[in-house]
């Protein structure tokens, strides 16, 4: 098994990034001291700041082939230190085409999540994945969409609109089968229709977490909510049952923020549980 190959059952994950996003742990978790981060020193970069990797998963799935998340796209304007836009070229190098892809599923509808939903193409954007449908929160497009003509929604408008005029977007609503070994799970909070997919197959059990956590610390420091958290309570609550969940059923976390290629399990010592890196 290469690092980013993984098998969970008889589902195949590749782990894939777009690239990476810096930022200062103050301004990222607002309510976070530098005190409580000192039992994670190790979580953050030799100048004390976070580095998120961003991840999508490309998962085979009873003959699907399925994009969970197509990262921030070619643009990182207004995001300091960002490196984006690696997407495409990493899936190349791990010998997976565009056309392959049959199922875009995003997790939610902030940008880093939606960046390669369209190319630029002979002055017209085309579907980067064209023989896929796109399948988004009901909750996050009917958040999002109406809103598309704020400025900081410009990638809304770009990157998720289109989608229903083309005829290939499908809205999840509620917990939903994908495939019979993929389940979309409703883990609201950061956003309002924000979702997580289930894997089981074969009696091994993962869990695609989407931006339920940003960092391996918030296994055991549920209660830490950034500020990019719509709703930091409702967040809070999922996150702790998410991860009471994901223990209890030794599941494997596949993680597109954590240090790459974000898989781990979730461990115990001496009454805490931490992330550890498979
Ligand atoms: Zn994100």
């Amino acid at each position: 098994m290469s690092g980013k190959r993984l098998r969970i059952g008889n589902v195949e994950v590749l782990a894939l990034s777009d690239g990476r996003l810096q930022f200062v742990p103050s301004e990222f978790f607002p309510t976070v001291s530098e005190a409580d981060w000192e039992p994670y020193r190790d979580q953050l970069e030799a100048d004390g700041s976070i580095v998120l990797n961003v991840g999508s998963f490309l998962l085979r799935s009873d003959g699907k082939t399925v994009l969970v998340d197509t990262g921030l796209g070619e643009s990182s304007e207004g995001m300091p230190n960002a490196v984006s836009g690696l997407l495409l070229k990493d899936m190349a190098d791990n010998g997976v085409r565009p056309d392959e892809v049959e199922m875009v599923v995003i997790t939610h509808l902030h940008r880093d999540h939606v960046g390669w939903n369209f190319v630029w193409d002979d002055d017209v954007f085309r579907p980067t994945f064209r023989n896929a449908r796109y399948w988004i929160p009901r909750a996050d497009w009917d958040t999002f969409a109406p809103r598309a003509r704020m400025r900081a929604l410009s990638y809304i408008r770009e990157q998720v609109l289109p989608l229903e005029g083309l005829g290939i977007l499908e809205l999840m609503d509620g917990e939903q089968p994908l495939t019979s070994e993929l389940t979309a799970l409703p883990t609201p909070g950061h956003t309002p229709g924000h979702t997580s997919v289930l894997i089981a197959s074969d009696g091994e059990r993962g869990l695609v977490l989407g931006d339920a956590a940003h960092v391996p610390a918030q296994a055991q420091e549920t209660h830490w909510s950034p500020r990019a958290d719509m709703d930091p309570e409702q967040s809070r609550v999922t996150r702790r049952d998410l991860m009471d969940r994901v223990e209890r059923d030794e599941a494997i976390v596949v993680s597109g923020h954590f240090p790459s290629p974000g898989y781990g399990r979730l461990a115990r010592l001496k009454g805490r549980r931490y992330w550890r890196a498979l």
